[in-house]
């Protein structure tokens, strides 16, 4: 099977691109929304479907609806229209998607990502598509044109990397977003991206976990963290009056390795005296409506500021999340912005004003970390994390959509002796994904995942080979339910962490107990034996 992966030659297309037909195959293809789901969240054109279907049980009348949508669509977002207008097939782009250079598909260059959008909007809404049909770049909208959409719009992580290399700035992720909130008007969604949306509003929280078992988890986590260290730690949850309401992902409370961030937030929140508090309604970070419309992103959004309003918290504070921090960053203020019944927010230990959140009112925690660290607030043993030669992927969403590319590295490099970067090319804002964000990460497309996540593990085993990096570290709950996938099959022996929980090993705790083991019960190794392990060429 790697052999068949690596094995990736460009496919020159046969016959006209703008032919719509797609071979829809498993593994590449994730499966439709369950009705039940698409009814809970009051979407059209509830429906037992599969893409494999050769009917896709589409409303009658679904032209219409596509072509109403991108009309309004072009009306109400400016960047739509320009994104539609502007591209001169310069191709800087098109050698950029991790998916392009995983699968060499040619329909997976944003460029041509793009034209099967533009192509419909050229026949349908210019005068000279309307006159010249295909002459003039316009294609008819077809069922296969919707298939082709669903297969491709699917196949794009909204990563932005693309729009970096874009002389124009044309975002291919805002025309995925677009071309995924057009097929939702006629029921054509994922039950990998709808199933927890849904839970959100039933729950609190992707999983669907209920107050209840949100509790049990926090207490656990706070259990687990009072024994490493000694100390007695406790989680307030839903707790009014609190200065900071703390939103994280959920998978920081269910899964691993994302649960070591998890207790490394908890230590830190120990050690500086936090007044915070958790919500068991604002109990997830994430938000996949950034993966389905804009309206649902909105609706996801506005369920943290209700919880921050209704709990007469004063600011924000937000986990090592992906796209919790693109909406944030980049829509929340549109859409539930300004949040004027907050306070700008200040750092309670340094006095630090966080003017950047000036209007969000959200701090993200490396941000939070980062200040502490500088302005020695706290006591760091870097030696804790000896047993970890690590390198760090900037996670798509907080590096490219909202620039956070030094606060994380300062925190890494103040917690741990060995650090190594990927080639420039491949980090900071020109990033590669991890090949599974915007919805995709789910088991039924792994082979795509495997693909797209390729140049990721490509840049990983170069520093693994030339540096012994055993560690991969990151700021997203996508990137680490994914990534240990990715390594185990590409890079064998990189493990996968958040920057937290290298945090709350070095973190030197007042009265803590001798720390013999680091949060994952591993126990800790001194320099010297890190040293002598590397010169075997094995790493403990
Ligand atoms: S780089 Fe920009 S202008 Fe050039 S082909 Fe890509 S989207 Fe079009
Ligand atoms: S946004 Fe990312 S996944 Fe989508 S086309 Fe651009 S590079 Fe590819």
């Amino acid at each position: 099977m790697q052999e068949e992966l690596v094995h990736i030659e460009p496919k020159l297309p046969t016959g006209d691109w703008r032919d719509p037909r797609v071979e829809l195959r498993k593994g590449a293809i994730c499966y439709g929304a369950a009705p039940k789901n698409v009814s809970y969240l009051g979407l059209p054109n509830p429906r037992a479907w599969q893409p494999l279907d050769s009917d896709w049980k589409l409303p009658p009348d679904w032209k219409r609806i596509i072509l109403d949508g991108m009309k309004e669509r072009l009306g109400k977002y400016r960047s739509f229209r320009l994104f539609m207008d502007i591209c001169v097939r310069c191709g800087a782009c098109a050698d950029k998607c991790h998916f392009y250079l995983g699968s060499a598909d040619p329909k997976n260059m944003p460029v041509v990502r793009a034209e099967l959008m533009r192509s419909i909007y050229r026949r349908y809404f210019t005068l000279s598509g309307r006159i010249f049909g295909k002459l003039a770049g316009g294609r008819d909208l077809t069922e296969d044109v919707i298939k082709e959409w669903f297969y491709y719009f699917y196949q794009c992580t909204e990563c932005r990397r693309c729009s970096v290399f874009c002389p124009y700035g044309i975002d291919t992720a805002e025309i995925t977003m677009m071309g995924r909130e057009l097929l939702n008007l006629i029921g054509c969604n994922t039950n990998w991206v709808l199933e927890p949306a849904a839970n959100c509003f039933r729950t609190g929280n992707h999983l669907g976990i209920q107050p209840h078992g949100f509790k049990d988890s926090i207490d656990f986590a706070a259990e687990e963290a009072s024994e490493i260290t000694g100390l007695d730690i406790k989680v307030p949850i839903n707790r009014k009056g609190a200065e900071v309401l703390f939103v994280m992902p959920s998978a920081d409370y269910f899964g691993t390795p994302h649960y070591y961030t998890l207790l490394g937030y908890l230590m830190l929140f120990r050690e500086i005296g936090l007044d915070y508090t958790v919500s068991a309604y604002a109990s997830e970070g994430g938000n996949f409506g950034l993966f389905s419309s804009h309206e649902l992103m909105k609706r996801l959004n506005a369920k943290i500021y209700d919880e921050a309003r209704r709990l007469g918290v004063k600011w924000i504070l937000g986990g090592e999340c992906g796209h919790m921090w693109r909406v944030l960053h980049q829509y929340m203020d549109t859409m539930n912005g300004p949040a004027d019944f907050l306070d700008v927010p200040v750092s309670p230990v340094t006095g630090t004003v966080f003017a950047n959140a000036r209007s969000t009112k959200m701090v993200h925690i490396c941000e939070f970390t980062a200040d502490l660290i500088h302005h020695g607030k706290l006591r760091l043993d870097p030696r804790r994390n000896d047993h970890w030669n690590a390198t760090y992927h900037d996670s798509c969403n907080p590096a490219r959509a909202m620039g956070l590319l030094e606060e994380p590295r300062y925190i890494l490099k103040n917690v741990c002796n060995h650090f190594h970067e990927m080639p420039e090319n491949t980090i900071r804002e020109q990033t590669f994904c991890c090949g599974s964000g915007a919805g995709l990460g789910t088991d039924e497309n792994l082979e795509m995942r495997l693909r797209g996540g390729f140049p990721r593990a490509n840049a990983v085993k170069y520093v693994k080979e030339k540096h012994g990096v055993n560690l991969l570290t990151c700021i997203c709950a996508i990137d680490k339910a994914t990534l240990p996938t990715l390594m185990e099959y590409w890079v064998p022996g990189v493990e996968v962490a958040g920057v937290h929980e290298l945090l709350g090993n070095a973190l030197v705790m007042t009265g803590e107990k001798e720390r013999l083991t680091d949060l994952r019960g591993e126990t800790f190794v001194t320099t010297a034996q890190f040293a002598s392990s590397a010169c075997e060429g094995g790493h403990a």
